[in-house]
């Protein structure tokens, strides 16, 4: 894989001094069809978004960076789908932590993995949650009501949007606020076209309610750019019709052909722990192009 500096458009920013309460990270656990998992950390609080691996595999994950897995504040679901909570209802019971969605989604979750602790999170509406604000913003998907997520804590903003079958301009407001955008880049169109799923499955990933393509992804990341620095992480990437590499050719190429910098690209696994973002490292990574 070839990586090309591009130009920073912002002076490189310091970390914020020793002292300064303002945190915020993300640590990506799975990130596809298989299953879901994102980490992520304030100066106080810790919160999961999405538990679509076995709860034991989480839990183990948490316990080896000395997390209790009751120390979870909520568990945010964007929706109902198998990859998103197939682990949810074993792991809210029994570290009794809540899990934060939409009421429709909380219903068809339940009728999936059964009762759940639970707080409800409608679309457009913003909760406090520890030293976390979390903003849920509605997606095109084919699930109950598909949210995304936006975190702030501490002056740092983390954006979480996978899961969407098109993109519009509601989403540019929400993503340009971000330092960290976790992004669906599912598919390449070509590779879906020509590749072996069945005519259905095809018209149901390129449905407006299905997944997002490497250039719709590229596309909603140059429309959202803004003048700082910001990291995408392109999620969700498809085993048959994507890969690492041409997701990143073909979305660090938009970028170019747009004009757009500062942006530090990188692509998450699909079934093990991968990326790793924390506010403190911000300013002492060059951003990257492919
Ligand atoms: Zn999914
Ligand atoms: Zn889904």
């Amino acid at each position: 894989m070839r990586r090309v500096p591009v130009q920073l458009t912002a002076p490189l920013q310091q970390p914020p001094a020793a002292g300064n309460p303002g945190f915020l990270s993300a640590k990506m656990l799975a990130s596809g069809s298989s299953g879901n998992c994102l980490l992520v950390r304030s100066a106080t609080t810790t919160l999961l978004i999405d538990l679509g691996l076995p709860a034991r595999t989480v839990a183990a994950f948490l316990e080896s960076r000395e997390i209790p897995p009751a120390a979870v504040e909520a568990i945010l679901l964007s929706h109902e789908h198998t990859d998103h909570l197939v682990g949810l209802g074993t792991f809210a019971r029994k570290y009794q932590v809540p899990v934060v969605a939409e009421a429709q989604t909380l219903a068809a979750a339940r009728s999936a993995v059964g009762r759940l602790p639970a707080r409800t999170l409608a679309r457009g509406s913003t909760i406090t949650l520890g030293d976390c604000e979390v903003s849920a913003f509605p997606v095109p998907h084919d699930a109950a009501a598909p949210a995304g997520f936006l975190i702030r804590s501490g002056g740092w903003t983390i954006a979480y949007c996978v899961d969407l079958g098109s993109a519009d301009e509601t989403l540019v407001e929400p993503l340009r606020q971000a330092d960290l955008v976790v992004l669906e880049a599912n598919h390449d169109y070509d590779a879906l076209r020509a590749g072996p799923y069945t005519p259905s499955l095809k018209a149901r990933i390129l449905s407006p309610f299905g997944h997002l393509s490497n250039l719709e992804a590229g596309r909603l990341i140059a429309a959202s750019a803004s003048s700082r620095p910001r990291t995408v992480w392109l999620a969700h990437l498809s085993a048959v019709n994507n890969s690492p590499r041409l997701a990143l050719r073909v979305v660090g190429g938009l970028l170019k052909r747009e004009g757009v910098s500062g942006v530090r690209l990188e692509t998450a696994a699909r079934d093990r722990p991968s990326l790793h973002w924390s506010s403190h490292a911000v300013g002492w990574q060059l951003p990257l192009v492919v």
